[in-house]
């Protein structure tokens, strides 16, 4: 291979209609800034573009002024809208040639498979005149590889296959050789979860960590119910370790308590994990989220030591027959309330101890998840969760009330999430924390 070349920023190129008409969601600028960003590479953007010759050469052209590595990937296929090699060599200003290497190359692709090549493929063969072909031993689209030179500056473009199994070993096979770290040294993360507080009150607490000239830079980023924390460095190698630990320390004394786990950890393995060091499981009581709790906890490989399972009683008929929720009170109070709450939870830990899986903890979820179905007293969004927990002697219960907004499956996504927050709280000793959405 050719000398390895020092980027110290790349920008990522997608190229597809199908990208622009969300029919496929774009995982290779995801995997490929995952990957760079673990090689020490800063991602400085992200773009999308159409099946338009034009618009892919003008994208390549003005990232590759931005950043001296620009990875494109699509448009190499063999037919009329595979435009990433026309558009390629109209950015460098050459014509396009045909390399005997890739035709003979993909002549045998196809015989290995004992078919002849369409004539089609042979479009596949061609490169701008200054490019290099890229074999792709899973497919039939070699990449492309070409220095493009903008205002003076130069950049490495690779041009790589839009399907991810061809792609990814193209990235390790012929990029990945030709990375040199920044001249500063390497880009270090880390993640730090946080549950039930604001986005904005997250950052109010960071206060001057997230000042944007600090290294690491931290930033926050609220996604599926959650906020997260990002610490970012870059500098040394050696310093890398205890920068990333001062940073997260920092951060979690000013989120405390309500930071869970780190990097890939959700909240509902960060609660289990707790579960685990106490040594204790749990069952759950749903109605309003129809079991969305239970599929939280076991999305987590290997839940099942601590997780027992639990009951979905969406109808009255079911708190009353399955928990043993009383009838009076279910007439009484209606079916969200503290009290139905309280007896779907101790009802639960009742049920599994009956079933033979005897659990320490119950949560039991009831509500409006709306859009109707609400009154004056309980609109849309008003929530109870209780929980129960056993550990011996009395049983513990926290019930608390709850209005969340937004539509149907916030509501419910979020009443899964605060179920397990409030017992992960518990488990790690917090006393009584408010969350997000509380009433009173
Ligand atoms: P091929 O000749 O193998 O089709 P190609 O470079 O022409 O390669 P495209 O036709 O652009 O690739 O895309 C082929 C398929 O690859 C898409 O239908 C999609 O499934 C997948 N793909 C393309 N781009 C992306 C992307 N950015 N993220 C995830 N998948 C993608």
């Amino acid at each position: 291979m050719a000398d390895r070349l020092i980027h110290d920023a790349a920008a990522v190129l997608s190229i597809g209609d199908e990208l622009i008409l969300g029919q496929t969601l774009d995982t290779n600028s995801a995997w490929l800034s995952a990957r760079l960003t673990e090689l020490g590479v800063r991602i400085v953007e992200h773009a999308t573009v159409d099946d338009d010759c034009e618009a892919i050469a003008s994208a390549l052209r003005r990232l590759a002024g931005r950043a001296r590595l620009v990875i494109a990937t699509g448009g190499l296929g063999p037919t009329i809208d595979d435009l990433t090699r026309r558009a390629l060599a109209d950015a460098l200003g050459e014509g396009l040639v045909e390399d005997g290497q890739m035709l003979s190359a993909i002549r045998l692709y196809f015989a290995a498979r004992g078919t002849e090549m369409p004539e089609n493929n042979r479009l596949q063969a061609l490169r701008p005149e200054s490019a290099s072909a890229l074999g792709n031993a899973q497919g039939t689209a070699p990449g492309l590889h070409a220095r493009l030179e903008i205002d003076g500056a130069s950049a490495d473009c690779f041009c790589l296959p839009g399907p991810p199994n061809e792609m990814r070993p193209m990235f390790e096979q012929f990029v990945m050789p030709r990375l040199n770290p920044p001249a500063g040294g390497v880009i270090r993360t880390r993640v730090i979860g946080t549950f039930g507080l604001p986005e904005a009150t997250i950052a109010e607490r960071l206060g001057e960590l997230m000042a944007r000239l600090r290294n690491p830079v931290i930033g926050t980023t609220a996604s599926g119910g959650t906020v997260s924390c990002r610490i970012r460095f870059t500098g040394a190698a050696e310093e890398a370790d205890e920068a990333i630990a001062q940073a997260e320390r920092a951060v979690r004394e000013a989120v405390s308590p309500y930071d869970f786990g780190a990097d890939d950890e959700t909240l509902a393995s960060a609660t289990l994990k707790e579960l685990r060091r106490a040594g204790e499981r749990l069952v759950v009581a749903e109605s309003c989220t129809g079991g969305g709790l239970g599929a939280l906890l076991t999305d987590v490989p290997g839940s099942s030591d601590v997780f027992c399972g639990g009951w979905i009683t969406y109808a009255d008929a079911m708190k009353l027959g399955a928990l043993g929720v009383d009838k009076s009170t279910l007439r009484a109070r209606g079916a969200v309330s503290e009290e139905v709450a309280i007896a779907m939870a101790r009802g639960a830990l009742r049920a599994a101890e009956e079933a033979g899986a005897p659990a320490q903890h119950a949560l039991a979820i009831t509500g409006v998840a709306g859009p109707g179905g609400g009154t004056k007293d309980k609109p849309a969004g008003t929530v109870w969760i209780a929980r129960a927990s056993d550990r011996g002697g009395e049983i513990e219960v926290d019930a608390r009330r709850f209005l969340f907004p937004g539509e149907r499956r916030a509501v419910r996504l979020r009443s899964a999430l605060t179920a397990m927050a409030m017992l992960r709280l518990a488990l790690i000793g917090a006393g009584p924390v408010k969350l997000l959405g509380q009433q009173g």
